[in-house]
């Protein structure tokens, strides 16, 4: 008798394996683990690589939230001609799909025609901007565009911002798992190197100067909610601003204010390369996705001086 009830018991239990399995299944986190790059920062913000994250949990949770996103991007002078319509037409299918997307494009030229076939719930405004002479102004000068077009438009509409170069192509991927707070990318040039080669702004003179940080942050991409974005362009223009009446110029420009400002105001979460990735690097093992790639450099022929 016994042996029969130790027999049913173990049958019982047997019986929980699959249930707790398919429990398991349904209710499993996002994000999952990769071994052999970095997930997670030293303030616990996840660093973002494919196989980490349910792309559909994700896209559901912000429909359910009411997630929409404006992103920001500047075609000024020949940048218009050469970029923004690939840029646009890729980003249409793969930027956010699924999400509210208000596209904010400054340039010199908005009565240029651009031939974008919008997908529903996607809108598109143009806002003139003046085209400063030097390329590092234009540059420079997003930061207090980007804090004005948030102030005046961008709060009411959406919920969150992405700031993007127009020198790029969608190629996969870029969707609702890079939303968060506050949104920095990984460098592709920087990621495996050695924090003594990032290359900070190291004039003492400069609002820029830092000595140590985290990680090489790329200006090519950056995000978050309005609210966080627009703290950002306000630090950074008032520290480009500084530095102008102290006669003194970051390195890199507006990419070294960026990376002081994140030295000091953390990232809530952490594009990895695949965000932006440049082909000319090479196969990488880890770089198992593009979402975003570089597209070629003209500096000759594209920057005014
Ligand atoms: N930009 C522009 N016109 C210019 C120079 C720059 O519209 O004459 C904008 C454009 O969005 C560009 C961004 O500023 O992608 C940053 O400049 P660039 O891409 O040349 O810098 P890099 O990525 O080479 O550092
Ligand atoms: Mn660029």
């Amino acid at each position: 008798m016994r042996c029969f009830q130790k027999i049913k018991c173990t049958l019982k239990c047997l019986l929980w394996v699959p249930a707790a399995l398919c429990a398991l299944y349904f209710t499993r986190p996002s994000m999952q683990s990769r071994t052999d790059v970095q997930t997670c920062t030293t303030w616990k913000a996840p660093i973002l690589w494919e196989g980490m994250f349910d792309p559909e949990v994700y896209d559901q949770n912000h429909k359910k939230e009411g997630t929409s996103v404006a992103l920001t991007v500047f075609a000024v002078g020949r940048y218009l001609d050469e970029y923004l319509e690939t840029f646009l037409n890729s980003s249409e299918h793969h930027f956010m799909v699924g999400l509210p997307v208000s596209y904010y494009v400054f340039t010199d030229m908005p009565e240029k025609v651009l031939h974008i076939h919008l997908g529903p719930q996607r809108t598109l405004k143009m806002i003139k901007v003046q085209r400063h002479s030097r390329w590092q102004d234009i540059s420079m000068m997003r930061m207090k565009a980007i804090s004005d077009v948030i102030e005046s438009d961008i709060r009411h509409h959406s919920t969150h911002v992405f700031c993007f170069d127009v020198d790029q192509v969608f190629t996969g991927r870029f969707g609702s798992e890079a939303l968060g707070d506050s949104v920095a990318l990984l460098h592709a040039y920087y990621y495996h190197l050695p924090k003594i080669f990032y290359t900070y702004d190291r004039n003492p003179k400069s609002k820029a100067y830092m000595e140590n940080g985290d990680f090489y942050y790329h200006a090519a991409v950056f995000g978050g909610s309005w609210k966080s974005v627009k703290s950002l362009a306000e630090g950074c223009y008032q520290n480009i601003m500084e530095d102008k009446q102290n006669n003194v110029e970051a390195l890199w420009h507006d990419e070294s204010h960026l990376n002081k400002y994140l030295w000091l105001h953390k990232p809530s979460r952490v594009l990895s390369p695949e965000y932006c990735w440049d082909t000319h690097i090479g196969y990488r093992s880890d770089i198992q996705v593009t979402r975003l790639l570089w597209a070629p450099k003209q500096y000759d022929k594209l920057r005014t001086l």
